[in-house]
């Protein structure tokens, strides 16, 4: 990254509170100690209790304040006004209730024309994430007034290197790592059956949750199956998925 870097330039931490995000933030904080920061926390409406919270108590570690942005709609209202839920191929719970209100709080509060957004993305994660460049220009942002370079940070980091470089840094991992692999929303679109299973046995509410709308909409979270029948269906999910 340091070729992009400018006298001007400042970094926007895109910052969910998991894992990756919260490695990103101690690494960014390591390696650029001098470069303004910005982290930025996009609530979905489905986050675990209290979430706003956790962010800020990782950011305050780092001597970091945590933006809270939001879309109009959150993930419930989302799937109401469409008759449907996001889905891997439709993937509007991101680009609405993440992407966009990020975009929209950069373009309004970072003033430097040299601007870094960094995500936790990791190329094990899927195949799609494996062809990303570590480094690339963002059209959607860019213009004639501002550059903004997409930088992955632990593109290259297995999830051991995660875990290591945050047990060396003393950042605790938030509690869903008790019974799951990702912090996400409460039950997300990217849930392969044992998650959904985990997530219906230490987190009712939130399951629970989706079962409703699914009866509200007549719409079902995952294809062919209403989530109850899901989590006990033969269907094997076991593939990769591409996040
Ligand atoms: S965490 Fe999952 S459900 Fe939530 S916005 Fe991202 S992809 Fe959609």
């Amino acid at each position: 990254m340091n070729e992009i870097i400018k006298p001007d330039t400042e970094i926007v931490i895109s910052f969910s509170g998991g894992k990756d995000s919260s490695a990103m933030l101690a690494y960014l904080c390591e390696q650029f100690p001098n470069i303004k920061k910005h982290v930025v926390w996009a609530d979905t409406g489905f986050e675990y209790p209290d979430h706003d919270k956790w962010c800020a108590e990782i950011s305050k570690r780092f001597g970091l304040e945590v933006h809270r942005v939001a879309a109009r709609r959150d993930f419930f209202t989302l799937a109401k006004e469409r008759g449907k839920f996001a889905s891997p191929d439709c993937r509007q719970c991101t680009s609405d209730l993440k992407r966009a209100p990020i975009y929209t709080w950069v373009t309004r509060n970072v003033k430097s024309p040299n601007i870094i957004m960094c995500s936790g993305l990791r190329a094990e994660e899927s195949a799609r994430r494996a062809k990303l460049p570590q480094i690339e220009i963002d059209e959607r942002i860019t213009n004639s007034k501002r550059t903004v370079h997409d930088f992955y940070p632990l593109l290259n980091w297995s999830e051991k290197d995660v875990k290591g470089y945050l047990k060396g840094a003393g950042v605790p991992l938030h509690d869903c790592y008790d019974y799951l692999s990702r912090l996400s929303c409460m039950v997300c679109i990217y849930n392969r059956k044992r998650e959904l299973q985990a997530i219906k046995a230490n987190n009712r509410e939130a399951f629970d949750r989706i079962c409703e709308i699914e009866r509200q909409i007549g719409f079902t979270f995952k294809p062919g199956y209403t989530l109850d029948q899901y989590i006990i269906s033969p269907w094997d999910d076991q593939g990769e998925l591409e996040l």
